[in-house]
């Protein structure tokens, strides 16, 4: 402390270290140097931690009269107080630790599966929304599985757990066969796994109610991106009584929740009243044959 200089820059150091200690900053090695610690992202992402919710902090970002950081969400939620030290909390915003997280780029919270891409601390969420590597939602339809994963494991999942029959090969023949066709359901629904070149294929089949018209739907779904689902083609074919109809299209990524692609009607759309006449006598009985194929654009 020979110069008046170096007191100031001992004080700062002081105040933040009272600062860290108060947030909890669970090394206090890191304390000691303010340089090194701000050059050492771990600490600063110790800092970027909302010290009630432990979440990531983004702007704005709140502080106590004292300095005692917290998220927005937070600051919602604590009734005007510090948690930290009961003070009453106001509306300060911190606007250095702000310009300090906009200066940091970060590894996307997929890299340990394979992303290696690095964002600005404020740029990183939105690419983690749409990150190739992120999770893959459960692509059954009938119920409200809320499991993700990757590929492999939703396959095995929709095999195991869902008891989805899995058929190998690029063509396909089957019959849908409901003994009384006039109870359409929203919830009526059918899932056929489909394994070729390498990939898998969701074949959905369900009947629901358009306004009031019932009508069945069969499409198919892409289990993987966009980008690759994009890459095949796809044909349905459903007839009997000498008529058929056919629809051909591109899987859609199971990206897409099934009620999106439900929705925008991208599939073979069959009214019931067609559907009874392709499946020919009494009309008390649906038997529809649906054959299909899937191909790959050269
Ligand atoms: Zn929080
Ligand atoms: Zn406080
Ligand atoms: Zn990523
Ligand atoms: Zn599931």
């Amino acid at each position: 402390m020979g110069t008046p200089e170096s007191q100031t820059s001992d004080n700062v150091v002081s105040i933040d270290r009272n600062e860290l200690a108060d947030i909890q900053v669970s090394k206090p090695s890191s304390v000691s140097g303010v340089k090194a610690s701000l050059s050492s992202s771990s600490s600063v992402h110790e800092l970027l931690e909302c010290p009630v919710c432990t979440n990531a902090m983004y702007p704005p970002i709140h502080q106590c009269p004292n300095g005692h950081t917290l998220c927005s969400n937070c600051k919602l939620r604590v009734h005007n107080h510090c948690p930290t030290c009961r003070h009453e909390l106001g509306d300060i915003r911190c606007l250095a630790l702000e310009k300090v997280a906009e200066s940091l780029e970060v590894p996307c919270r997929y890299q340990s599966i394979g992303c290696y891409g690095i964002f600005p601390y404020y740029g990183k969420v939105e690419h983690e929304q749409l990150c190739e590597f992120r999770p893959y939602n459960c692509p059954y339809a009938g119920s409200e599985c809320l499991l993700t994963g990757d590929i492999p494991l939703l396959v095995a999942h929709l095999k195991n757990d869902h008891k989805v029959d899995v058929h190998d090969g690029c063509t396909f023949n089957h019959r849908y066969v409901k003994s009384n066709p006039h109870e359409v359901e929203n919830a009526t629904w059918m899932l056929t796994l489909f394994n070729c070149f390498g990939q898998h294929f969701c074949l959905h089949f369900e009947a629901f109610l358009l306004g009031v018209a019932p009508i069945y739907m069969a499409f198919l779904r892409f289990m993987g991106e966009e980008e690759e689902a994009k890459k095949y083609t796809y044909s349905l074919v459903v007839g009997g009584n000498g008529r058929k109809m056919i629809w051909q299209g591109v899987p859609r990524t199971i990206r897409d929740g099934h009620k999106k692609v439900r929705d925008s009607h991208d599939g073979l759309v069959i009214h019931r009243d067609m559907a009874l006449f392709f499946s020919g006598g009494s009309r008390e009985e649906l038997k529809l044959r649906v054959t299909g194929r899937i191909w790959k654009d050269q």
